[in-house]
């Protein structure tokens, strides 16, 4: 086993340098993002770490390639943070990490800075314990995951060969709970939407006007309410196309996890749970796909029929259903459900994002279970899956042909991408140990399976 300081003190102090640069990839000025990744090119200084260009913010890169024969494991990572949101909300400033009894408190210290700093701790550990790791590394960790990723595509197909991996194991996404370790099989796809109804050239007076044209804040009620059955399912033609059903294995896989439906409606502050009737709150956050309207604009106060009414929405897709079709899919239901009098318009976002899975009895999955076993001995390792959507999964396996798993140490409830982000202390020996578990695990699971 690898020794690590159990001097916490220590590891925030080092910490802390990385979380004070405000590296915010929607605004931060170039040479703030730069000083980030040389940070992270810095503590990879025994593997070769260097800051590569993109078309926007520069990746960190580096490898250790010392084992021979052994598997290539590619380490995913984002050195990037989140906008600090309403400073008045923060208890603390957010560019400071600061140690709040058993969290510290930092922008970016969740997602992802602090699951990062632990893996570039234990390859550390390992170079200079060990003079080498059990596996060959390769590291990307890039700098616009927070604004969708736009320059990874062509940076990974541009350096396809260079990033050839066996794995890819990502340092960001997060644990479900903080009660129990888990581990996510799989994350769900993405696709987007703006629909417009238009009306009249301008808005109308509702008294000189009301009754003798349509209006399109009421058409596009209609239409929203048109999107759902009142069974809870999506009411779009072939939406549910493609998807496999859901076996019973995985039922009881999911029914086995401890979950209190009254908790988890008491912790959101909603009277009850509500979804799509025949499966359980669980498997419609992790096995379902969904609809859901993000926001509506029309009119106002006023006595006015108004002229526009716009809403967005978006779906969050599982294995089986194509981004494309479904947006196709969504449009059509969207013309369909207009009333008369009306013109409607729908504009996709760009960028939709397939789901992403691993199967369960991937080597690697059983490697991971394995080292978390390690870590949290006589504990169950929940299986779960990321209700939200990690773009740069899909990109490894169809570019590099690598399944990724997710190995991060933050937890869902940490506030991530709000104000006040934390990480709980404790998880940053737990994921060390956890990732030279893992490293050695891997080294032994893969070959095998090779
Ligand atoms: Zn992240």
């Amino acid at each position: 086993m690898l020794f690590f300081s159990g001097d916490v003190q220590a590891h925030l102090d080092e910490l802390a340098p990385y979380v004070a640069i405000p590296s915010v990839s929607r605004d931060a000025d170039p040479g703030t993002m730069r000083r980030a990744a040389e940070w992270v090119a810095g503590q990879l200084a025994r593997a070769a770490g260097r800051v590569e260009e993109t078309g926007g913010h520069p990746v960190v890169r580096g490898e250790w390639l010392g084992a021979p024969g052994a598997p290539t494991v590619l380490v995913y990572g984002h050195y990037d943070v989140q906008p600090t949101g309403s400073l008045d909300e923060w208890s603390s400033p957010p560019f400071q990490l600061t140690r709040d009894g058993e969290v510290v408190r930092a922008r970016g210290v969740s997602d992802d800075k602090g699951p990062v700093y632990m893996a570039l701790k234990v390859v550390q550990a390992f170079l200079a314990q060990e003079g080498g790791l059990p596996v060959n590394l390769r590291f990307l960790i890039e700098g616009e995951e927070e604004i969708g990723s736009p320059n990874l595509p062509s940076f990974v197909t541009a350096h396809a060969a260079d990033l050839a991996a066996d794995l890819v194991v990502s340092a960001d996404g997060a644990m479900w709970r903080p009660s129990e370790p888990s581990l996510s099989l799989g994350s769900k796809g993405l696709v987007s939407l703006s629909i417009e109804v238009s009306g009249a050239r301008d808005d109308l007076h509702s008294g000189r006007y009301g009754g003798t044209v349509a209006n399109p804040a009421a058409a596009l009620a209609t239409i929203l309410a048109g999107l759902h059955r009142p069974d809870g399912s999506v009411q779009v033609e072939g939406f549910y196309d493609g998807i496999p059903p859901l076996s019973p294995e995985r039922r009881a896989e999911i029914a086995a996890v401890p979950f209190s439906e009254e908790e988890y409606a008491r912790e959101l502050g909603v009277p009850e749970v509500y979804g799509e009737a025949g499966y359980t709150t669980l498997e419609r956050l992790w096995e379902r796909p969904t609809l859901e309207v993000n926001g509506v604009g029309a009119g106002g106060k006023y006595t006015v029929i108004p002229h526009r009414a716009e809403a967005h929405i978006s779906c969050r897709l599982v294995p089986g259903q194509d981004p494309s079709r479904v947006l196709g899919q969504v449009s059509e239901r969207v013309r369909e459900l207009l009333p008369r009098g009306l013109v409607v318009s729908v504009h996709p976002d760009p960028g939709a994002v397939p789901a992403y899975t691993i199967p369960p009895d991937h080597p690697a999955v059983g490697a991971a279970r394995r080292a978390l076993e390690a870590v949290y001995p006589g504990e169950e390792i929940l299986l779960a899956k990321i209700g939200g959507s990690v773009p740069a999964t899909s990109l490894f396996e169809q570019v590099l042909g690598a399944k990724t798993i997710f190995f991060s140490f933050s937890t869902a409830d940490e506030r991530l991408h709000a104000p006040n982000e934390f990480l709980r202390v404790r998880r940053l020996g737990e994921g060390m140990r956890a990732w030279e578990a893992l490293l050695r695990e891997l080294g032994a699971a893969l070959s095998v399976s090779r």
